[in-house]
């Protein structure tokens, strides 16, 4: 829009004007009781909301494209735009229209953008809001994020690319700053916004974060000698200064996470996981849905930070589990609970006081919180947790302000009045006094006056001109006293003001205005009181927000019978009668529990029937020490888990369709991550590894992968495979053990039994199965016999296999073979069969050895 403004009407001059500051941005351009878009925003805004597009007079000769939202249901309109990524410059009225010559004085006072959101209409209360910055930097990235809707302000350095997308993975945050030209490929969940360069400078960026904090030493923050985080930081800074128009005096410090504190999740793993987000992308039936029972937003906010963030530090984790066995032990935890359920997103509320846009209802809600503190600190003193009582501090005089200064149930917005309690400040009651009963006080004045001079025709009353008068006919003028002060001088009467009339004039003539102003006023030294104890607040806000997950963990340790694991430098997982929270909530039938013990056999060949349980145990194991590490108990009897610094997780066939690569490329690349980066402490689930290719090359993959996981890393490793051969390993590397899971067919019905043994699965199982069907004997002897022919077969095409030995006839009678032979259909259950079966293959391995 280059063209000359002074074709345009005056107002659409000043539009232009704006616009052309915020190009990328829609602009909401209030008129009176609307905001207005004109030209392609309306007609972007139109579709996307799908409002009415119309047509505005003209201007420059041509109509103009119009669109409209009213001002009162503005935030719904917002949401809409910034969950579909768009970002919206509010441009309001900030002139006196009465005063004002041409069109009002307007001004953008804020840039809503996906990750600067603090209203609470336009935020998941329950996930965090990110905005995150990224800088490529030299071979790395520097990362930094910022919740400016709870002040929380991080940062890391990742060593490559594939660091980086795990940690975006994990953040996921709402939009990400790059410097403009950057060709990095960042997940597209996140809204992009292009940056210019100067802004990730690190010297700029130091300075920025200096200036934040108001500190020299950027030691504390862990940012000294740090350009890529500094850069990043910097540019964060920025941005959301300029998007929110005030100081961010919320954020308080910043915080370097160190990569290699943390158990590392890969984007991946995560995924497979369903830690806080499912395979579809939803949120049911993830781990943090099942383990979620926080009684305020931040709690639900921070468990999810925990669970996405599982932590290697012990002490920290073993506090948090003494903190859950502490609250068990008195039963303090529904205590605890009841008390938290009033005390709603203090984080955020105090968030938006720094930013002093706060509402009235955050403030009766912060008071709300502040009340329930005295007895949250008796009931933890109670349970012996000392520390965590005196972390709530609770702060009696800012709770009495806030009860007295508010109304209980005020208005949405300071705008009407409305919100200040009677009672709280005399100058406003009086105003509003006046405003309301103005009449009452006139009436009261002339009475006494009446009394007062003992004329009683005297009378008080107003005209537009003179104002306020007190009104005396001639013949009482002798008894006028001396204060009154002659007006206005009519026929047969006096008018007189007198000092006290004057000053009720004064103040009754704008009292509702005056008192409006007043109300404001009041309201903003409020928020101002609030500022001045922002860090206790914040601090109590954190300490709430912690015990409310601890007290949610504790509440869920008893209802789902998890118990305490228990974390220890020497080597192995050991988990007793081990379940998996999510299927076993799923299912109707009862989860079968079962073991997984990597000590000096860190590798399990896992092969079974499809839905066996191969996936649920691995993943059950990988959820158990994870929830270890974000400080949770676990669905377990008993759990002793030594150091582990990644979970890897290879699973399913998850075709990458975004970047065209084939199930088979992906499989492959995710195998080799895992393969450069994992470690004798990387907990490893492999399932069906080469299943994308052709059988011998997946088998020969397979087999290879196996094979360097068991020598080279020694990592902790289940790996599920439909390659039978891979069961072989465990004969020629002590550190692979084998297990197996077991179906069997019951007339039309499969039983899988779901119950974890040692030993590689038989495959002639299939047979056994099919005979329990009832198959003629006839049949599966030939079916017998064929096998054995297909095994020869196929291992003659194999020479480099090993020999196996399974299914070479034996010289002696098999006695599982003849108890199938001699088995009914229907003597027995399936699963009794199966047992008998189980017996004797037990039986016979034994004999062998
Ligand atoms: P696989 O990976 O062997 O194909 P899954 O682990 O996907 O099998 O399990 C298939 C289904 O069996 C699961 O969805 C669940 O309903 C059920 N299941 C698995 N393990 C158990 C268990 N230990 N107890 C009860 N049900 C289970």
């Amino acid at each position: 829009m280059n063209q000359d403004l002074s074709q345009h009407t005056p107002m659409m001059q000043q539009y232009l004007r704006i616009k052309a500051e915020y190009p990328d941005h829609l602009l909401f351009y209030r008129m009176g009781d609307f905001y207005e878009l004109f030209y392609e925003d309306a007609e972007r805004a139109a579709a996307l909301l799908d409002i009415t597009l119309t047509k505005r007079g003209k201007s420059a000769g041509e109509p103009i494209p119009m669109a409209g939202v009213p001002y009162h249901s503005v935030e719904s309109y917002l949401a809409r735009l910034v969950q579909a990524g768009e970002s919206v410059a509010i441009c309001e009225q900030v002139g006196d229209p009465n005063t004002s010559k041409g069109p009002v004085e307007r001004k953008v006072v804020r840039i809503v953008t996906p990750g600067t959101l603090t209203e609470d209409d336009l935020l998941d209360a329950r996930r965090d809001n990110l905005l995150a910055a990224v800088l490529p930097f030299k071979k790395g990235f520097g990362l930094a994020w910022l919740e400016v809707s709870s002040g929380r302000f991080e940062g890391c350095e990742c060593d490559d690319e594939t660091a980086l997308r795990a940690e975006l993975a994990r953040l996921s945050p709402a939009e990400i700053l790059l410097p403009e030209g950057s060709a990095l490929n960042l997940p597209v969940e996140a809204a992009v916004t292009p940056l210019a360069d100067w802004h990730f400078e690190p010297d700029t960026g130091a300075r920025k974060v200096r200036d934040q904090f108001d500190t020299e030493d950027l030691r504390a923050f862990g940012l000294d000698g740090a350009p890529a985080l500094l850069g990043a930081a910097g540019a964060l800074l920025h941005y959301a200064q300029s998007m929110l128009r005030h100081d961010l005096k919320h954020l308080t410090g910043f915080r370097r996470v160190h990569l290699g504190d943390t158990l590392i999740l890969d984007a991946v793993s995560r995924r497979n996981l369903e830690i806080v987000e499912n395979l579809r992308g939803g949120e049911e039936h993830t781990l943090a849905s099942i383990l979620d029972t926080c009684r305020t937003p931040m709690g639900s906010r921070l468990l999810r930070r925990w669970l996405t963030q599982p932590l290697r530090d012990r002490a920290t984790l073993s506090a948090r589990h003494d903190v859950i066995e502490q609250l068990l032990d008195g039963w303090h935890e529904d205590t605890l609970r009841e008390l938290l359920k009033p005390v709603g997103d203090v984080e955020r509320i105090l968030s938006r006081v720094a930013l002093y846009s706060a509402r009235p209802r955050d403030l009766v809600q912060l008071g709300t919180a502040l009340g329930q503190l005295p007895a949250l600190q008796e009931a933890l003193t109670g349970a012996g947790l000392t520390q965590q009582a005196e972390a709530l501090a609770p702060q009696p005089e800012l709770h009495d302000l806030l009860t007295r200064a508010l109304v209980d149930n005020p208005p949405m917005t300071i705008r009407d009045g409305g919100v200040i309690a009677p009672g709280f400040d005399a100058e406003l009651d009086e105003l509003r006094a006046l405003r309301d009963e103005a009449g009452d006080f006139l009436a009261a004045l002339e009475a006494r006056e009446r009394e007062r001079t003992g004329i009683p025709t005297l009378k008080v009353g107003y005209n537009r001109v003179h104002g306020y008068y007190i009104e005396v006919t001639r013949t009482h003028a002798d008894a006028v006293p001396a204060d009154y002060v002659r007006r206005q001088t009519l026929k047969n009467t006096e008018r007189y003001i007198t000092p006290e009339l004057k000053e009720f004039e004064d103040r009754i003539l704008s009292a509702g205005e005056k008192a409006l102003a007043r109300e404001k006023w009041l309201y903003q030294q409020l928020l101002e009181r609030l500022n001045e104890h922002l860090a206790p607040l914040q601090r109590a806000a954190a300490a709430l927000a912690e015990l409310d997950v601890l007290a949610a963990l504790a509440e869920r340790a008893r209802s789902l019978n998890l118990t305490r694991p228990a974390l220890t430098d020497e080597r192995g997982i050991h988990i007793e009668q081990g379940r998996h929270l999510t299927v076993e909530a799923l299912s109707d039938e009862p989860f079968i529990a079962n073991d997984t013990v990597l000590v000096e056999q860190p590798m399990q060949i896992i092969t079974g029937p499809n839905m066996g349980g191969k996936s649920t145990y691995m993943r059950q194991t990988a959820l158990i020490v994870l929830m270890a590490h974000a400080g949770c108990f676990v669905p377990a009897e008993k759990a002793v888990i030594g150091p582990v610094d990644r979970i890897f997780t290879r699973i399913g066939a998850s075709d990458d369709l975004t970047s065209g690569r084939s199930t088979f490329m992906v499989e492959m690349s995710e195998t080799a991550n895992i393969l450069h980066h994992a470690t004798a402490d990387s907990l490893v689930l492999l399932d069906e590894i080469g299943r994308g290719t052709s059988t011998f090359d997946g088998l020969a993959l397979a087999w290879a992968v196996a094979e360097h996981m068991a020598r080279k890393v020694g990592a902790y490793t289940l790996f599920a495979t439909h390659y039978f051969e891979l069961t072989q390993l465990a004969e020629q590397l002590d550190g692979v053990a084998n297990v197996h899971l077991d179906a069997v067919e019951h007339g039309d019905r499969i039983v899988f039994l779901h119950q974890v043994r040692p030993g590689p699965a038989s495959q002639s199982y299939g047979l056994q199965v099919a005979a329990l069907a009832g198959v003629p004997r006839a049949v599966i002897a030939r079916a017998r016999k064929k096998l054995a022919e297909l095994e020869r077969h196929s291992l003659n095409a194999q020479p480099a296999q090993p020999q196996l030995d399974l299914f070479v006839e034996t010289p002696q009678p098999d006695p599982i073979l003849e108890f199938i032979d001699t088995l009914e259909p229907d003597a027995m259950t399936p699963r009794e069969a199966l047992q008998t079966l189980y017996e004797l293959k037990e039986m016979r391995d034994h004999g062998k050895e």
